[in-house]
């Protein structure tokens, strides 16, 4: 067994709600630090709420736990710069440097031999022109950092060209087929353990589905985990990665990374022996990997804003596994749970 008795968790959303949950089935504790509410909290063992810059509860915090980890990508760089002294941190931070900027995350993808859709980089709206004429229409305009579920994000099309307001980067538009994620685990020896691809459907920017299988030739899902172990072999990662593909008739194009457990790994819960979140906790523990077999056909449902409706007639179906994040009020594009439906197995 590791030695690691309390992990301590960055980011107190349904992700690191959802590892809590997984670390206590191992008899490992979890310390949550979120400045906001923490839906994890209700889940773990302590929480810390204070600002990332108030470094007081930070050095607190770290003393009080074995190892920290994180479940969202926008830490600060001040925050990582003192909790690095006091315990390891996994995934490491170059992890997190490549995956909070998306000009950084790219031309690292390309440096290993990865295809990414054509891209410029536009520091400011004045240099927005010189990319259109680069990169071409249509195309999206999206913010270097802090972009997720399609925030901060621009098309360029036809009409009259917006600007983001912040750094950003101006991407060629992919005509995909369809869009794919692996979830990939790595340990601290090395050994890679991948998830089936999962298919991704989105609406207005936010994951509404996955589905596995994915229903893709093989040699295709077998090159999507190639690309995954490629990007985790790389960066020398420890812990669960989401890395999200677009499939096109040239081959796959890898859309982006995120250094942690992932909204399209959902289904692992219902799907798998050791899901994402257990994958995480024991990849972050030095514990050995579940080996990613998956033994259902399922589809994950994420349940946003109004789609609380839908509850009661979730529970009453018998291959429903529901999981809810204990938010409050639903509010449009919030995601407030998810449901697994097993399709066969
Ligand atoms: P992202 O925040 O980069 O994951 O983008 C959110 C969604 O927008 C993706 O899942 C795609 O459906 C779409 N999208 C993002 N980038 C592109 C692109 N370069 N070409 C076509 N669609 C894109």
């Amino acid at each position: 067994m590791s030695d690691i008795r309390t992990i301590g968790i960055l980011g107190g959303g349904q992700l690191g709600r959802m590892l809590s949950v997984a670390a206590s089935r191992l008899g490992i504790r979890c310390h949550i630090f979120e400045p906001g509410d923490a839906p994890a909290g209700d889940v773990s063992c302590q929480v810390t709420k204070a600002a990332y810059e108030d470094h007081d509860a930070m050095r607190a915090f770290a003393q009080s736990v074995d190892v920290i980890t994180y479940e969202f990508e926008n830490v600060p760089t001040s925050a990582l710069d003192l909790l690095e002294t006091i315990r390891p941190i996994h995934p490491n931070r170059r992890a997190l440097s490549v995956s909070q900027d998306r000009m950084t995350e790219k031309t690292f993808l390309n440096d290993i031999g990865l295809t990414t859709a054509p891209f410029a980089d536009v520091p400011d709206e004045d240099a927005l022109a010189d990319a259109i004429a680069t990169i071409g229409r249509p195309s999206i305009l999206k913010t270097r950092r802090m972009g997720y579920d399609g925030k901060g994000q621009v098309r360029i099309g036809d009409g009259p060209d917006e600007w983001t307001g912040a750094p950003s980067v101006l991407e060629g538009f992919v005509n995909f087929t369809s869009e794919i994620s692996v979830i990939i685990a790595r340990g601290t020896d090395g050994q890679v353990a991948a998830f089936d691809p999962g298919l991704n459907a989105h609406e207005d920017g936010i994951l509404r589905t996955t589905t596995v299988p994915c229903g893709l030739q093989a040699r295709i899902t077998t090159d999507a985990v190639l690309c995954a172990a490629r990007i985790a072999n790389a960066l020398d990662y420890v812990g669960v990665m989401g890395v999200e593909l677009f499939v096109t008739p040239k081959g796959l194009i890898v859309n982006e990374i995120a250094p942690r457990v992932h909204n399209s790994g959902h289904w692992t819960q219902a799907g798998c022996v050791v899901d994402q979140f257990e994958q995480h906790i024991r990849a972050v523990a030095g514990l050995p990997l579940g080996d990613g077999k998956r033994y259902a056909d399922v589809v994950m449902q994420n349940l946003i804003g109004d789609d609380m409706d839908q509850v009661p007639e979730l529970l009453a179906s018998p291959n429903v596994q529901l999981h809810l994040y204990g938010k409050g009020e639903p509010r449009p594009g919030r995601k407030m749970g998810h449901a697994n439906r097993i399709v066969a197995g």
